[in-house]
């Protein structure tokens, strides 16, 4: 089942129990009958972790695409990104059976052409046709490499592209959008992203475990279960790093993501939103705007206008001593 909740988990929220984040949320699919829907006047600040991610990287990094919404332009590595994920998304369409490597190679045409329908600035990423063969090539070189980390004939996913979200008890709602969410035959929750680059040193290792966490979090405060299992799968470089998370770290996440909440109020109020720059800077689409590179960022959007936006979330760096203890986990969500 495809981005919502199956009531064939038993350790997972029922659908009525995610409520939406705003009126205009409608393309979520677990949303409820447009008479629960709370006014548009209610609405609801939320975090989700690449924002939350993008405020510890950078506040005015998190300002520009939060606050001032600024738009960037699609690029080839985030084309590619979107390409795989919906490639893995559909492979599970297929019978067990039929999930083979020649079965997800031919989903990507398709998908492609599906992606450049819904977002026509795609085509041109590419210089020319070979540029795009060559990408495409990439691409399908990740898709090969997923089926040397695991056996999908052997998996049934629980959701695939799942939308969760979650209030704390601060207010805060949590969001995001988990890859896949495999649930065994005793009910272990195990939650699977899939990144198309390669495995991180150890610092952006915990980072993305955050993320991990971040989602464990909202399915635990959702659910009351704490997911068994949380699995990156590395497609750049074949690596999968696995962490079994408890409610001590869970209740860790919860704190660190409140106190980051608070840090983002406080730059709101303030309108201080600082640059940051590291090595990210180099993948960042608002230099021109940045005055750590000579630019000036546009004026902030009036208190009106701000009161009408919807602040979405990030993560923070975590341990991952347990990673390898989860390993031997892999056998319980086979099929
Ligand atoms: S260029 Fe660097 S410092 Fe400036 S906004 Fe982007 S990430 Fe922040």
């Amino acid at each position: 089942m495809t981005g919502e909740l199956s009531a064939a988990s038993p350790t997972l929220p029922r659908v009525e129990e995610i409520r939406p984040e705003t009126a205009a949320s409608t393309a979520t699919a677990e949303l409820p009958e447009a008479a629960e829907l709370p006014a548009a006047a209610e609405k609801v600040w939320s975090l989700s972790p690449s924002r939350a991610a993008d405020f510890l990287t950078c506040p005015l990094l998190y300002r520009f695409r939060v606050v001032d919404r600024l738009p960037e332009a699609p690029s080839q590595a985030m084309a590619r990104g979107t390409l795989v994920h919906a490639v893995l998304e559909r492979l599970f369409d297929e019978p067990a059976a039929g999930r083979n490597p020649q079965a997800a190679a031919a989903l990507i045409a398709p998908e492609w052409d599906r992606l450049v329908a819904a977002e026509p600035e795609l085509a041109e990423l590419f210089a020319d046709p070979a540029e795009h063969a060559a990408w495409l090539e990439q691409a399908g070189a990740m898709i090969d490499r997923y089926f040397t980390l695991e056996d999908p004939t052997r998996l049934e996913p629980a959701h695939r592209e799942l939308h969760v979200q979650a209030e704390l008890a601060s207010g805060l709602r949590l969001r995001g959008y988990i890859d896949r969410l495999d649930v065994s035959a005793q009910g272990d929750v195990r939650i699977v992203d899939y990144k198309t680059g390669t495995a991180p040193r150890a610092d952006f290792e915990a980072r993305a475990l955050f993320q991990m966490r971040f989602y464990a979090l909202v399915l635990w405060r959702t659910s009351g279960t704490v997911p068994r299992l949380l699995q990156l799968m590395y497609l750049g470089n074949g690596e999968i790093v696995r962490y079994a998370p408890d409610e001590a770290d869970l209740l860790a996440t919860e704190r660190k993501i409140e106190a980051l909440w608070r840090a983002i109020e406080r730059a709101r109020a303030a309108g201080d939103w600082r640059p940051r720059p590291s090595k990210l800077c180099d993948w960042c689409a608002h230099q021109a705007l940045c005055p750590s590179f000579g630019g000036t960022p546009p004026p902030l959007p009036s208190a009106d206008e701000l009161s009408r936006l919807d602040m979405p979330a990030a993560a923070g760096p975590e341990d991952s001593a347990r990673a390898d203890s989860a390993l031997a986990m892999d056998k319980d969500y086979a099929i």
